[in-house]
């Protein structure tokens, strides 16, 4: 299949709603990372996602709509803390697990009773959703496994020839995936930490829970509240170990064939050969770094990269969860 370039403008979001409108897939710019996006009610459209991706069938996908009011078409049994969240942060990098109604099919849902809804704020993304006039499922627009993509180079490096377009956006502003939190518990649970802060989503919900998973390893059969937490994934192929400490430079400087991933603030201590993904005082800058930063890795041909670990708090504790599974849980504490 050859897979379309597509433009921002109106040309671009009309041909990528047609496209939809007809059961294809086409990736498209969100504020997080790229998503590929298909009908959520077309179950045919939803299994050329899983099969462009590679993704597990247990996972299951995030649903984007543009307007609060299609979100009764999609969830029953909405709490009011939705509204205040909504008003808070939607449009925005946030995620809300709840009940589903029938017009879900199980696919999206991956069998799962509930599904998980968002309202993006950037502009094309919202245009293609208004103008389709869908609720589009969409996960990030990467081959399963691998980094997500937060530019249409990403997307077209993983997919082209196997989705029909992709509209050539801008790069991400976020650049991690979005917070997704489930209320459909006892009490509110985060269960991947993103652009919304667990800070932030404790002034709506102060008893908010964080799940296990989100900063460890599930034990074998030990079953995820999240499917997508248990998967292996954003790993570069050189083997990746995240580093906790000060001393980083002093470490990763006794290590041979080996690339450094480091804050600004070090780069001059540091002797190996290095990538800087951004300010370890500014975590937003880590995050819009980190996936094209965890892609460059393989490029620079070392048997093994040390990244050094962001602070655990703000959009930080969103970067570390990303980190750890890159380095499949191979952690080193100074
Ligand atoms: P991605 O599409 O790559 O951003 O991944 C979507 C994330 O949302 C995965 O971690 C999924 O496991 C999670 N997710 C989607 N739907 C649900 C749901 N109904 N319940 C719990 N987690 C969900
Ligand atoms: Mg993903």
């Amino acid at each position: 299949m050859k897979t379309q370039r597509l433009t921002t403008d109106k040309s671009g979001i009309i041909k990528a709603c047609e496209i939809l409108k007809d059961g294809g897939i086409v990736a498209i710019p969100t504020e997080t990372v790229y998503g590929l996006a298909a009908n959520a009610y077309n179950p045919n459209a939803i299994s050329k996602i899983f099969k462009a991706k590679g993704r597990p069938q247990d996972n299951p996908l995030i649903v984007h709509i543009a307007n609060i009011n299609s979100l009764n078409e999609i969830a029953t049994d909405i709490p009011k803390s939705v509204y205040r969240l909504a008003e808070k942060f939607w449009p925005g990098p946030l995620t809300i697990v709840l009940n589903k109604t029938d017009n879900i099919p199980p696919c999206v849902s991956a069998g799962l009773s509930t599904v998980a809804v968002r309202m993006p704020s950037n502009p094309v993304a919202q245009e293609v959703i208004s103008v389709s006039g869908l609720p589009l499922a969409a996960p990030s627009a990467n081959l399963s496994g691998s980094p997500s993509p937060t530019t249409a180079t990403h997307v077209i490096n993983d997919l082209d020839g196997k989705i029909d377009a992709v509209i050539m956006g801008e790069d991400c502003n976020v650049g991690v995936e979005s917070t997704v939190i489930s209320l459909t518990g006892e009490h509110p649970v985060l269960l991947r930490p993103g652009g919304v802060t667990l800070e932030e989503l404790r002034e709506i919900l102060p008893d908010i829970k964080v799940d296990k998973a989100v900063l460890s390893e599930l034990k074998s059969g030990e079953k995820a509240s999240s499917p997508g937490m248990k998967y292996k994934h954003y790993a570069p192929k050189t083997e990746t170990f995240l580093v906790e400490g000060d001393a980083f430079a002093e470490f990763v400087n006794t290590k041979e064939n080996a690339v450094a991933v480091c804050f600004l603030e070090e780069i001059e201590n540091i002797k190996i050969p290095k990538i800087v993904y951004g300010s370890g005082a500014t975590p937003e800058s880590l995050a819009q770094n980190i996936f094209a930063t965890l892609r460059e890795v393989d490029s620079m041909g070392a048997n093994a990269v040390y990244i050094h670990a962001p602070e655990k708090n703000g959009i930080g504790l969103a970067v570390y969860n990303r980190l750890i599974r890159a380095a499949a849980f191979k952690v080193i504490k100074l």
